[in-house]
């Protein structure tokens, strides 16, 4: 079986000081988290950064510095969010595709998000396709429904999308598809035999989807973006416990980690 790429997530937009105080907000913070789950095992890190009241921010010089900050401490492989906010207009959502990421998210449709609606008509996801295809960013194709990955390979049909791509599955966010086996049987069942694939379970299913996904082949992102308890009612006290439990439940499976570099090289990423 192939290598297991461990993505984190170690902030998003969603997730506030108030939920856990362990949640790293400022640039130098959360690249002092990723280092530190880069050292822990993970080859993906997925960035979201804050305004200085904590608040989702799409500010291209906070992404700008946190980046830096990143590379001046280890070949990480970067995922910037493409999302940042509910409502962002599209220019400022696309704009981090400039940082040059070798990855960016691409939410494959619009969908329920708690009290929210995560607006991504067809016309915005052929832009971000576009703008992606034009600086060689690998679109992570961020499937919340089902009808989701129907998307991605319409766009994919025109040409606007490489295969074999590289879907995420997000199950377990309050308005889309609950984290369950069957559910994720589904989609890997779906996709393009070719395509590789990773799951996030938000909340209680992140234990059991990654386990699921380690057997299955597939692969695996953790970190508070999508849960804060490491076991219930236990909060986890940084990113690297969610890393190093997956690392620890790999090696009883004798599913080897994938390094950044073996993963640029699952993923066909650009060097
Ligand atoms: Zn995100």
């Amino acid at each position: 079986m192939e290598k297991l790429i461990i993505t984190v997530a170690t902030t998003g937009g969603v997730t506030t000081r108030e939920k856990t105080p362990y949640i790293p907000l400022d640039p130098k913070e959360i690249a002092d988290e990723v280092y530190a789950c880069w050292k822990a095992g993970a080859a993906i890190a997925h960035i979201h950064v804050r305004d200085k009241n904590g608040k989702p921010s799409l500010d291209f010089d906070t992404y700008k510095e946190t980046v830096q900050r990143i590379k001046d401490k280890c070949d990480i492989v970067l995922n910037l969010t493409t999302s940042g906010g509910l409502d962002a207009p599209d220019e400022v959502r696309i704009k981090p595709v400039e940082l040059l990421p070798e990855l960016a998210s691409f939410d494959a449709g619009s969908v329920n998000f708690g009290p929210a609606v995560f607006q991504n008509s067809m016309p915005f996801l052929e832009k971000l396709a576009k703008a992606m295809q034009e600086k060689g960013v690998k679109p992570e194709v961020e499937v919340f429904e089902a009808g989701m990955i129907n998307n991605a390979l319409m766009i994919a049909d025109k040409g606007l999308i490489k295969k074999p791509m590289h879907f995420q599955f997000v199950l377990g966010v309050p308005g889309a598809m609950p984290g369950n086996p069957k559910n994720l049987l589904h989609l890997v069942e779906t996709i393009p035999a070719d395509s590789t694939w990773s799951v996030i379970g938000v909340g209680k299913s992140h234990l059991p989807l990654s386990v699921m996904a380690i057997h299955m082949g597939g692969h695996v992102r953790v970190g508070m973006e999508d849960n804060v308890y490491l076991k219930r009612g236990v909060l986890a006290k940084s990113n690297t416990e969610f890393v190093e439990r997956v690392v620890r439940i790999a090696d009883e499976f004798e599913r080897p980690i994938a390094t950044p570099a073996e993963a640029r090289g699952i993923l066909g990423l650009r060097t």
